[in-house]
């Protein structure tokens, strides 16, 4: 497993924990309902005691979801961040210094359904540089659309990587988090095969480790992200052997997120 993570907010997260983030999406539809999921997470967190748990709800449930207190093992992420990291006439965006403002320690950048929609590897690049600028840790999301048998797909996941990391500089490694999410298995029936989890994950932090250093290489938290639900969770943690995971639908299913963390923390 990898080593520690550590953002600007003094958050630590030991090399020993694994990492759940729940991606909200667009959902859920009240405030109501969005409290109700985060407060049955916020109760489960603080006892889990292999796991660190992340929600990341839509911007305007963010400050309800977090509460007034600091909740252990539990932190606030958002699912996107401007590129611009100061005030200015910039309509519609939210900067990742106005996360961090209200309690945000990640944020989500170069997720698919975002890269769908006109996202660049280069956009990417900005996004994780103003959150890491805001203190923030990027969960940076990779992952081919198409596994061709050629295997041309590690080539375009070695390119993604070292584009959407192309602005960081080697001492602020120690913040990133990746999340290794194959497009074809995102919203779909069943996840990657454990086994193919472990190969790419790894083939993902190899390419880290080419860009900032072996040591950077063994510490960063690959996720795996793409149909975990609270029945296959434990499995792809163990057998496919990453440092945490990426959920999606089940993320907004209190009941079934709760099996899912701790079926996670059981994995030891
Ligand atoms: C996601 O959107 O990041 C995701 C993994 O979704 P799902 O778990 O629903 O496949």
């Amino acid at each position: 497993m990898a080593g520690n993570l550590i953002n600007g907010y003094g958050t630590i997260i030991a090399m020993n924990k694994r990492l759940i983030v729940g991606n909200w999406k667009m959902n859920p539809i009240t405030l109501d309902e969005a409290k109700k999921i985060a407060n049955k997470i916020k109760r489960i967190a603080p006892t889990l005691s292999s796991v660190e748990t992340v929600i990341a709800p839509p911007f305007p449930f963010i400050i309800p979801c977090g509460g007034r207190n600091k909740v252990k093992h539990f932190s606030l992420g958002a699912q996107s961040a401007s590129i611009e990291i100061d005030r200015g006439p910039y309509t519609g965006e939210v900067s990742a210094t106005m996360l961090g403002e209200v309690g945000v320690e990640y944020v989500i950048v170069g997720h698919s359904e975002q890269r769908k929609r006109g996202e660049t590897d280069e956009t990417v690049s900005k996004k994780v540089k103003a959150v890491l600028e805001a203190g923030l840790s990027p969960i940076v999301c990779v992952g081919e659309v198409v596994r061709d048998e050629a295997g041309d797909y590690l080539n375009v996941l070695k390119n993604q990587i070292k584009n959407s990391l192309a602005n960081v500089e080697a001492k602020s490694a120690g913040s990133i988090v990746l999340a290794y999410e194959p497009v074809w298995a995102i919203g779909a029936a069943e996840p990657m095969k454990n086994d193919d989890i472990y190969e790419s994950s790894l083939f993902v932090k190899k390419v880290f480790s080419d860009m900032f250093g072996p040591e950077a290489g063994v510490k960063v938290k690959v996720l795996y992200g793409g149909s975990v639900n609270y029945r296959n969770a434990g499995d792809i943690v163990r057998v496919g052997k990453v440092d945490g995971l990426l959920v999606g639908r089940e993320s907004v299913n209190a009941p079934g997120f709760v099996e899912l963390l701790k079926a996670v923390d059981d994995v030891k």
